[in-house]
């Protein structure tokens, strides 16, 4: 399935200024790259379950996400490319759609919108099978992607990865990428995932009950440099993030990436890596989620290279 071109996601070296020769190599692979609607690890975590949707005869992909949901308008986009129709599962009411709400509707994704109290037994079958009972044959996936097709996709990332690196670095939110990879990476090669969050502990256990014999080592899970929790953010960030795109010419989406390599930038300053390490820092897209804060940035729209 032609829909996206994923030799698009190149390795771009970052500028040599900006990593001051900490460590021998640190390059990012721009998944953001891939296609500006279903950028990053997205399409990743949706190719197979799309895959198997259409071999298994489903006719309708229901999935869950809040307004600002980079995993909706991907699989708004994504069912709509392969004949499925799409249903979003919504957290909260919204007086006004958001862009992200309003470009998954252009897709042709209907959107049942519930309460954030409501949206907690969105891993209740029965309750979400009384939503949506009068679509035809459906496929639920997991917020986020979080299933076994997921991780599997998320795994042929690793075509990308060549054996000279020795870290691999990741942004989380619910660990499927992180978890896949590592499954799919060798073992000598250390990931670590850059948590976004608050108190994001039980990521810790749900990553490692999904890797596979021998891979539950050398990944580690990092989360100081949340920013007062998921979504938050602040002018140092939004400055760092600005800073990133004028040294590297790479925009990052607030909500994962700048988090990701500002704690990257910390950690080359705290000297956590040898200088021998060569690091591969993955760009896991988000970029439209940056239009709830247009003004803030220095670039305009999702194009910039
Ligand atoms: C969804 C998302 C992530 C988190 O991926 P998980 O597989 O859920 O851990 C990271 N970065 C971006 C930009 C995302 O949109």
């Amino acid at each position: 399935m032609d829909i996206i071109d994923e030799r698009l996601a190149v390795i771009q070296p970052l500028n040599k200024f900006w990593y001051q020769k900490k460590v021998t190599a640190l390059d990012m692979l721009r998944l953001d790259r891939i296609h500006p609607v279903i950028s990053g690890n997205k399409w990743f975590k949706l190719r197979l379950n799309m895959k198997y949707a259409t071999e298994h005869n489903f006719k309708t992909i229901v999935t869950f996400g809040g307004g600002f949901s980079n995993h909706l308008i991907a699989t708004a986009f994504t069912a709509r490319k392969f004949g499925l129709a799409s249903v979003g599962i919504v957290r909260g009411k919204y007086d006004r759609l958001t862009p992200t709400l309003k470009a998954c509707r252009d897709e042709g994704m209907e959107l049942i919108f519930v309460t954030k109290e409501d949206y907690k037994d969105r891993h209740e079958p029965d309750w979400a099978n009384e939503l949506v009972r009068h679509f035809d044959e459906i496929l639920f996936v997991p917020e986020g992607g979080a299933n076994e097709w997921g991780r599997a996709g998320a795994a042929l990332l690793n075509r990308f990865v060549s054996s000279d690196y020795t870290h691999v670095i990741t942004a989380v939110g619910s660990g499927t990428t992180l978890a896949g990879l590592r499954n799919g990476l060798p073992i000598e090669q250390q990931m670590l995932g850059l948590v976004p969050m608050k108190g994001g502990d039980y990521l810790q256990h749900n990553i490692a009950v999904h890797l596979h014999e021998g891979k539950d080592k050398n990944w580690q899970l990092i989360d100081d440099y949340h920013f007062g929790g998921f979504g938050k953010w602040n002018k140092e960030l939004l400055r760092f993030m600005n800073d990133f795109y004028t040294e590297n010419k790479i925009p990052l989406d607030i909500v994962y990436t700048s988090k990701m390599m500002y704690g990257v930038h910390q950690m080359l300053l705290n000297n956590d890596f040898s200088v021998s390490d060569r690091i591969l820092c993955i760009h896991s897209g988000g970029l439209q989620g940056n239009n709830s804060i247009q003004n803030e940035l220095i670039y305009s729209d999702n194009s910039a290279s």
